[in-house]
């Protein structure tokens, strides 16, 4: 397997084959134009064509009904934590709830302060973030004007296999690390997104899916560039748009589509490498230190400790020797992560395995 292949970046990450070899392409002469996707307009006919196909596969994909809108935007995940409670915190006197998982999910609550209150409905923190809430735990209110949480917390390797909060209160979901990993009902979701680094391409664009009725409520005074119905309104090509990023998604879709199937046979897959690599880390308990608890652990992230600073050093140094790249965990968190995300192959997840298992024999 090559360099690209063995690839557990937490991301921007691995990409399938298949892709990095259309964008070759597409860099010389992208199909369809005879130019450079890099110098494609973003006005002309064929990238409004584009993103009108890229948004039918993903509608196709989710089996997205029309009360949804599809955008695609710039400024990152980060940029909706800003986004999310500019459009739906409407008054200081409105309150939001926010679920604190992890690393992610604590950055996402500040930028809420500066738009109404805030009630964080669970805390990880004290726990360390080993852990996420089981259902009995979380009271969500009726009169909350939103509730947000993380999907999959990226950096601790946790995530959510339930859907919490109310029906008849707005739900919001960041799932940039585990969006189209596995099959869900998005009519569910009031507002979903998902930078493109995980699973869906390169950095650059984020996907926005929010139901139509919502963008009636939002206040009428926010800058057009960051108001979503502007975006709405021009199609997702109100600035430029990354052109490029936006090419590579809808290459991912097509490979998820041609080369996967649907939703279900791509979780079928998530779930066989995620649970090669746990099987091996509960063999060794005594190497190896799962982060999450077993009810929590993400099909995208695996996240564990070795017993000292020291082992989890040589364990990197000899799997980087081994030709495997990005097995170090966050900053925030040290330790080993690997991140396996939908291009992740089984054949690459069978390799580190093996090579955990070579690693814990020699002792
Ligand atoms: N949310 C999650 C779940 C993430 O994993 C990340 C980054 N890895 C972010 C938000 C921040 O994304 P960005 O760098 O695109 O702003």
């Amino acid at each position: 397997l090559d360099a690209n292949a063995l690839n557990f970046s937490g991301g921007p990450g691995v990409l399938p084959a298949r892709v990095l070899e259309e964008l070759e392409e597409a860099i010389r002469s992208a199909p369809g134009v005879g130019l450079s996707i890099l110098g494609v307009s973003h006005r002309s006919d064929w990238f409004a064509e584009l993103v009108d196909q890229t948004e039918r596969d993903l509608r196709a994909l989710l089996r997205l009904p029309e009360s949804h809108a599809v955008l695609f935007l710039q400024g990152g995940a980060s940029l909706q934590f800003s986004l999310v409670p500019m459009h739906l915190l409407r008054s200081k006197e409105q309150t939001a709830e926010y679920l604190r998982t992890g690393y992610w999910s604590a950055k996402s609550i500040s930028p809420a302060h500066l738009e109404g209150q805030v009630r964080v409905l669970w805390d990880g923190e004290g726990g360390g973030f080993h852990r996420l809430p089981r259902p009995h735990e979380l009271k969500p209110a009726a009169d909350a004007a939103y509730l947000h949480y993380v999907s999959n917390e990226t950096v601790e390797g946790l995530q959510f296999h339930w859907i919490p909060g109310r029906d008849d209160v707005i739900r919001v979901c960041d799932m940039s690390s585990d969006f189209l990993a596995y099959p869900f009902d998005p009519t569910r979701f009031d507002l979903i997104y998902a930078h493109a680094q995980k699973n869906l391409g390169p950095a650059g664009v984020t996907l926005v899916l929010i139901r139509r009725a919502l963008l009636e409520r939002a206040p009428a005074d926010l800058p057009a560039i960051l108001d979503y119905r502007a975006h709405l309104q021009a199609r997702s090509i109100y600035n430029t748009p990354p052109v490029f990023a936006i090419y590579a998604v809808s290459r991912v879709l097509r490979w998820l589509i041609e080369e996967i199937g649907d939703l279900d046979r791509m979780c079928e897959r998530n779930r066989r490498k995620a649970e090669r690599l746990y099987s091996v880390i509960d063999r060794y308990p005594e190497l190896y230190r799962g982060w999450a608890a077993p009810e929590d652990r993400s099909l995208m992230n695996v996240v564990f400790r070795l017993a000292t600073p020291e082992r989890e050093a040589e364990f990197l140094r000899q799997a980087t020797q081994a030709g495997f790249s990005g097995l170090q965990g966050h900053r925030a968190l040290g330790g080993i992560r690997a991140s396996i995300y939908n291009a992740m192959t089984l054949v690459a997840v069978e390799q580190l395995a093996e090579f955990m298992e070579e690693f814990a024999a020699k002792g």
